[in-house]
């Protein structure tokens, strides 16, 4: 049987390049893509932390374009040759939040997720069912193709927010995900400023254009209260996991605040007293929701400025390396400051 590179994730702390037989088409609304290109996303470092849900022996990988190589019997839309970005969130179509389109609230959604409880893209080939697949047009190139379920939680977050073109932004942690925000809040909100700790993700922010504050340096909420002459954000998007009690000191009577970072581990004290007082919309919400074809719409019309966005293109051998830049050492599970913004993996 033919064999084909992957990096599994055998335990916490644990990921290793082994040499695993290519799937065969088994499932017949299945389709089997060689993939091209991969992200490595903070939710594979969470994994290895072991601070998000996990099974063992998984292929990791979430963020991924690929080519069809081979399709199951009953598949209908997707044909041979055809090359698609993937939603690696599974949804079942049966239960009452799908059927009533809320289908980040699937009840199965977290069985099943391609690259988290299922194999996924870190590898050359990968079985993905046929609904999962969006054909890409020619304007977005594989390497930005890897990046179209993250913009589809970001775009998911904007049709929450519904940002209007004099609002006052801030957008507290600029990861990958900050930085989606932060494009769109350029191209929409009266002013925006961004906050992050890490030098090189501040010279991004810096390239991009931006105001940005490290508030291990500045008082953050002083600094907003001062770029807003007095009125503090009207939005605010929490992208850390860790700030939302910042977050609620930053944001304007009647403003919005959304809790988009996710860390299980963090605890906040919030006054339920103030949140009424000041009339203050906290906005959750979780993963993509009908979004993919509006990120592709996205990104087929260069909308965002993805230049700075992706630091470092590497092949799939040399993909240990790449945690080091997110901020993890795989060897001692410490942190430190991260070296980049998005990495990708090119088969
Ligand atoms: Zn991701
Ligand atoms: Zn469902």
């Amino acid at each position: 049987m033919d064999k084909m590179n992957a990096l599994v994730f055998k335990e916490v702390g644990k990921l290793v390049l082994e040499h695993k037989p290519i799937p065969q088409v088994k499932e017949p609304d299945e389709v089997l893509l060689k993939v091209k290109t991969v992200g490595i996303c903070g939710t594979d470092v969470k994994i290895l932390e072991g601070k998000h849900h996990f099974r063992p022996n998984t292929v990791l990988g979430h963020e991924f374009c690929g080519e069809v190589v081979d399709v199951g019997t009953h598949v209908r839309h997707l044909k041979i040759g055809d090359r698609v970005s993937i939603d690696n969130n599974i949804r079942c179509g049966f239960c009452s939040f799908c059927r009533m389109g809320l289908t980040s609230q699937c009840v199965e959604i977290k069985t099943s997720a391609l690259g988290v409880m299922r194999d996924g893209g870190f590898a050359e080939y990968c079985l993905v069912p046929e609904k999962q697949c969006y054909p890409l047009p020619d304007e977005i190139d594989d390497i930005l193709a890897t990046q179209v379920e993250t913009l589809a939680t970001v775009v998911n977050g904007m049709n929450t927010l519904l940002m209007l073109p004099y609002d006052y932004v801030l957008i507290l942690g600029f990861g990958p995900i900050g930085y989606l925000f932060a494009q769109f809040s350029k191209n929409i909100a009266a002013k925006v400023a961004v906050t992050e700790i890490d030098p090189f993700r501040i010279s991004v922010a810096k390239e991009c254009g931006l105001t940005v504050w490290n508030p291990n340096e500045v008082d953050v909420v002083e600094k907003i209260t001062e770029f807003t002459y007095g009125r503090k954000a009207d939005i605010v998007i929490e992208a850390t996991g860790n700030a939302l009690e910042q977050a609620l000191k930053c944001v304007t009577p009647g403003g919005k605040v959304l809790p988009f970072g996710m860390d299980s581990s963090i605890l906040a004290s919030v006054v339920p007293n103030e949140i009424t007082r000041w009339a203050t919309k906290i906005l959750g919400l979780y993963l993509g929701q009908n979004t993919m074809v509006p990120a592709i719409r996205i990104y087929q019309e260069k909308r965002l400025n993805m230049k700075p966005f992706f630091t470092n293109v590497i092949p799939l051998t040399e993909g240990l390396n790449a945690f080091d830049c997110l901020g993890l050492d795989l060897a001692t599970l410490q942190h430190k400051p991260k070296s980049a913004m998005k990495i990708v993996m090119k088969l």
